[in-house]
């Protein structure tokens, strides 16, 4: 069965827009774009229009590509010090003059929609509450919103990436599933794959799980975006492991749009939390 992350980001979209249309003053997302990534370009474009079109405001401040550490450093102390601002994101990645770390730092945490700030991830590492990155925070939606019960299955993560596989692992296991965490070096990677019961795939390899890797009935979430002869495919090879997962995500129209459902959700609450500060 499909896991339909269009559809359902567009249900928890529209339910969210009821609760933002009820607000008196509107949840303000700044984006910082560095550079010119094609990439990066369209996944800030597909931000700005799912968020504007819940009612938020939602502006983009783009940078040169030989912008400075300064110059970004700037532009996120603005916003912090903004009480209009309710939420900052650094769109990643970077150019190769600039640290990431250290300006992800800069951000408010109160501000951080992304949930990359080592405070927020440090929330998620001791399970309390916090902004959720948004990638994973839109697969657990997912999976809510599917009634897919995670007690005690065998979750297998690929990739342990700070923006993916490491907060998904976690996240599983706080809703009680028991997690294995594999990456670029783990051993025998498909004997342990056949024994998910939820298998994610964050590498950024295309069609990199094959049928052979999954057991039969396995959710298999597929987060890859890969740009293949001018198509995006997933890290998932789709046609071949849906004869045998019993549910999957697509690529396209899967994680992708969760993802933003997700960071739409996020900023929605850093709004209440600095509304009513
Ligand atoms: P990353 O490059 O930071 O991490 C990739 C991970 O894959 C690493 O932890 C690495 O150890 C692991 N890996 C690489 N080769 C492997 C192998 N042969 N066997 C096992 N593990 C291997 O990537 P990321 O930022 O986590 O992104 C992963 C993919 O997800 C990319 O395609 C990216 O574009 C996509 N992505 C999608 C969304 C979305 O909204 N759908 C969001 C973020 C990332």
């Amino acid at each position: 069965m499909l896991l339909n992350g269009r559809k359902t980001a567009d249900t928890l979209n529209d339910l969210l827009k009821l609760k933002v249309d009820k607000l008196n003053k509107k949840p303000r997302l700044e984006i910082i774009l560095v550079g010119n990534n094609p990439a990066s370009q369209s996944y800030v474009k597909g931000k700005l229009k799912t968020a504007s079109k819940m009612g938020m405001n939602v502006n983009i401040t783009n940078l040169p590509e030989n912008a400075l550490q300064e110059d970004v450093e700037s532009v996120i102390q603005d916003f912090n010090l903004n009480d209009d601002v309710h939420g900052i994101l650094l769109q990643l990645p970077l150019p190769k003059q600039l640290d990431s770390d250290q300006l992800i730092g800069l951000i408010d945490y109160k501000k951080d929609v992304d949930g990359f700030h080592t405070m927020n991830q440090g929330l998620l590492f001791q399970n309390k509450l916090g902004i959720r990155p948004a990638t994973p925070q839109g697969i657990i939606m997912l999976l809510d919103y599917y009634n897919i019960p995670l007690e005690g299955l065998h979750a297998v993560i690929i990739g342990r990436s700070q923006i993916v596989g490491a907060p998904i692992a976690k996240m599983l296991l706080d809703k009680n599933a028991t997690v294995t965490i594999t990456h670029s070096k783990t051993k025998n990677l498909a004997a342990l794959t056949k024994q998910a019961d939820i298998l994610v795939a964050a590498i950024g390899k295309p069609k990199f799980v094959t049928k052979d890797m999954v057991k039969p009935g396995a959710v298999v979430i597929d987060v890859g975006i890969n740009r293949v002869e001018g198509k995006l495919v997933g890290d998932v090879d789709f046609d071949e492991v849906n004869s045998v997962a019993g549910y999957i995500t697509p690529v396209p129209k899967g994680v992708g749009p969760m993802t933003i459902c997700a960071l739409a959700h996020n900023l929605y609450k850093l709004y209440k939390e600095q509304e009513k500060a």
